[in-house]
């Protein structure tokens, strides 16, 4: 497989106020293409190190993309860098002054000398137009390697890599194709998780295998590759299919949607409809169902009901229980739930209550403690976590405990 290398070029980089996404953009359109990144560098405005980014670069890998530094300032050095590097002079491209001046004219601007700077080709270069923008790209070959320069604003570098390189990667990544799976799971620790696939995922190395753990869930990535798309293809299912055997319904999907849309899209086929009561979730389970498009067709509403009084009056949870055992408690989030299902109608209702912290936990409701409910027209139900985590991630967690109690009680 073909080798790629990422030079993301620019100080404000280097600060703490600006990331460098242009990278992961790139990785995953060249990922598409079967080739893979091995190496990303991040260098400031800065001559030296930049020559030596790219020489290092040019010296172990088939594609080299830089991003940024192509303005028209003293500090956009990566034309002139490259140049050096790869002994090509640089050249006046009358074409694409032109252009450069007649985006200025068309705006009612004259253009700067300054920005002459930016006609200024490495020799036997293509020029890559920017219509979003007055840098223009560069593509050229250097020992059989292919080099791109792209500008660093995503408006304009997006575009340009789509139009004028990617037909070219597909061309030179010799009719590599990949297949892909992202199964994601939810109620597994990473240990366990671990300790279950890795006796099944480490036999193959194709498909590749990454593993993502994200705030309450965890990701596995598979990448099959092939010369062929249908045995890519076969290679990805074998493999899912081993690993959904192995973890059951702890997997809610093999093709990276959110659980919200798998949740949403099991209500629908079901013709089912569900409304929500929440605490110290604040209206983020609510939020979260309300993120998929469509949901109107199964989601009637929500009440966000923090203080005790309000689930009283709101949901009808009794005053007395709510003294006798507490807000956070399973009897108080199974009432919220078969309030609000009452209240709105709906087929199912669900809770969260909890103590997201950082103050209010005791001992015997310690911060992290939740209780998720759930009622529909038969039963209802509680369950009891004590998640950890700070504020923020305690209330996500949260969240997902009660969309997957929907799912495990009526989608699997
Ligand atoms: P132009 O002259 O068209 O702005 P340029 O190539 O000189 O292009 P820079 O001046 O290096 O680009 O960067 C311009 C802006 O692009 C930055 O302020 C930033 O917002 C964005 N940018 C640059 N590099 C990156 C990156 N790696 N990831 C995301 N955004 C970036």
């Amino acid at each position: 497989m073909l080798k790629a290398e990422i030079i993301a070029i620019g100080s404000e980089l280097l600060t703490p106020y600006r990331s460098d996404t242009n990278s992961l953009w790139l990785t995953q359109r060249l990922n598409s293409v079967g080739i893979d990144v091995h190496q990303k560098t991040i260098v400031g405005d800065d001559e030296a190190r930049m020559e030596d980014a790219v020489k290092s670069a040019l010296s172990r890998s088939d594609v080299v993309i830089s991003t940024g530094g192509l303005g028209p300032t003293e500090d956009d050095l990566t034309r002139k860098v490259f140049a050096r590097v790869t002994g090509r002079q640089l050249l006046l491209d009358y074409a694409v002054l032109e252009e450069i001046r007649e985006r200025f004219a068309s705006r009612g601007y004259k253009m700067t000398p300054n920005n002459e700077r930016q006609a200024l080709v490495p020799a036997g270069a293509t020029v890559l137009s920017n219509p979003n923008g007055s840098a223009p790209g560069v593509k050229m070959e250097h020992d059989g390697r292919l080099i791109v320069l792209l500008p660093g604003p995503p408006r304009e570098n997006q575009p340009m890599f789509d139009t004028f390189v990617m037909p070219e990667l597909e061309r030179i990544s010799r009719g590599v194709r990949l297949a892909r799976r992202v199964l994601k799971v939810t109620g597994l620790g990473e240990s366990h998780l671990d300790d279950l696939i890795a006796p099944i995922y480490t036999e193959y190395s194709n498909p590749v295998t990454t593993i993502l753990f994200t705030d309450s869930e965890v990701e596995i990535h598979l990448t099959a590759t092939s010369d062929s798309y249908s045995r890519a293809e076969e290679l990805a299912t074998e493999l899912t299919d081993k690993l959904v055997e192995k973890l059951g319904y702890y997997v809610y999907t093999t093709t990276g949607e959110l659980l919200e849309e798998v949740i949403g899209a099991g209500l629908r086929k079901r013709e089912m409809t569900l409304a929500t009561a929440e605490s110290c979730t604040g209206g983020l389970v609510a939020e979260r169902i309300t993120r998929v498009p469509g949901s109107s067709d199964y989601f009637v509403g929500g009440m966000v009901t923090y203080s005790n009084d309000a689930k009283n009056s709101l949901l009808g949870v009794p005053k007395e229980m709510i003294e006798e055992l507490g807000p956070v408690s399973g009897e108080v989030a199974e009432a919220m739930a078969r309030g609000v299902r009452q209240r709105s109608g709906a087929t199912v209702g669900i809770s969260v209550t909890g103590v997201a912290g950082p103050g209010g936990g005791t001992d015997a409701v310690p911060v992290g403690t939740v209780y998720v409910g759930l009622a529909d027209d038969v039963v209802s139900g509680n369950r009891r976590l004590v998640l950890g985590g700070d504020r923020h991630l305690i209330r996500w967690r949260a969240s997902t405990a009660a969309l997957e109690m929907v799912r495990r009680r009526y989608l699997v």
